[in-house]
């Protein structure tokens, strides 16, 4: 079969290469891969960026993945051959002694691991994924759709369980990449009114998407107004809660700007930097200042059912590549010409 893997601990480290198709374990599933999604992880991890050393030095990559059932392993009872599925991307073998299973959070748990960078993921033609950490695709649910789950998951742990929004709320999102765009869709599902800010790099694709799923885009940086003064043409009073999903530390440095007072910023991104901020201007405001991780399998299961609901619009969103492009897809996204780009493996 062929895979997309990583052959060395080095920048863009990784090409199309012929491997056997492995063979389910006692308590994995075979599956066949339909679609997978270069994730900004799968992008840092190929980039060999810092902070990512713990990524095995020959891997296949990708997480994000919808799958049908192929063969299973002699333990396994809940699934059968033609079964759809996705995977579980963090994954902590359940134990009731882990405090962070019990609080339905395995995803901090310290043994969490993510398949596609700690052990071989679904950039590939074929997969094997142990029982525990799938998930049925609701009937229906077309595969292309269905390899959003996981990034859908990510802004619904976010947008539902770590920001306060009800309906009215007046919502930021800062960064349009696919989470950022996820959490807007997550946030208007819920009611609210949002606007999404990026940069001119964003102009030609991200912002444009955001434009045309119906939300309001603002370009931000070097010779345009502050996000707080646009935004006042909007949010008269600042928004009621702020989603930062760019990973630009002055982003959330100044988030506490457009936030009304009592209001809520959430950091969603990764920075790859330490920021320096002004905590006092967050508390004289006493803005909540909270940060989302990742997502556990209720947050798949919202996830499901926007996608049921058709709130989510794929054809906006992704752009299709073939699993032997899959070099080019990584190149694409790293240069923003792609909002999600999803390999079609089989
Ligand atoms: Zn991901």
């Amino acid at each position: 079969m062929k895979a997309f893997r990583r052959y060395a601990r080095e920048e863009r480290a990784a090409r199309l290469v012929d491997l056997p198709v492995p063979t389910p374990g006692e308590n994995e599933v075979l599956l066949r891969v339909a679609h997978c999604g270069i994730c900004g992880s799968d992008l840092h991890a190929w980039l060999n960026h810092k902070g990512y050393e713990s990524v095995l030095p020959e891997v296949t990559f990708g997480h994000e993945f919808s799958a049908t059932v192929v063969d299973t392993g002699s333990s396994v009872s809940n699934w059968e051959a033609n079964e759809q599925a996705v995977m579980i991307a963090l994954q902590t073998h359940h134990d009731d002694n882990d405090p962070y299973c019990a609080m339905g959070l395995p995803q901090l748990s310290s043994r969490r691991r993510v398949q596609g960078l700690h052990l071989d993921g679904g950039m590939a033609e074929y997969v094997c994924v142990e029982e525990e950490f799938l998930l049925p695709i609701p009937k229906g649910l077309d595969l292309e759709l269905a390899a959003l789950t996981e990034p859908l998951s990510v802004a619904e742990h976010c947008i539902g369980n770590r920001t306060s929004i009800g309906p009215d709320a007046l919502v930021i999102v800062s960064g349009p990449g696919i989470i950022g765009l996820l959490c807007a869709i997550s946030a208007r599902s819920r009611g609210a009114e949002v606007i999404i800010s990026g940069t001119e790099r964003d102009e030609t694709t991200r912002l444009t998407a955001a434009h045309t799923l119906g939300f309001e885009p603002l370009v931000v940086g070097p010779g345009h107004p502050p996000l707080h003064q646009q935004i006042t043409a909007y949010f008269p009073d600042g928004a009621d809660a702020l989603v930062e999903a760019s990973g630009s530390a002055p982003a959330l440095a100044d988030a506490w700007q457009s936030v009304r007072s009592n209001g809520t910023v959430t950091a969603v991104a990764l920075y790859s930097r330490t920021i320096d901020f002004d905590l006092t201007q967050f508390l004289r405001k006493q803005i909540d200042l909270r940060t989302s991780y990742a997502s556990s399998k209720d947050d798949y299961l919202r996830a499901f059912k926007l996608l049921q609901d058709g709130a989510v619009d794929a054809s906006v969103l992704t752009q299709s590549y073939s699993l032997a492009d899959a070099e080019q897809g990584f190149i694409d996204s790293e240069n923003l010409h792609a909002t999600k780009v999803l390999l079609a493996c089989s």
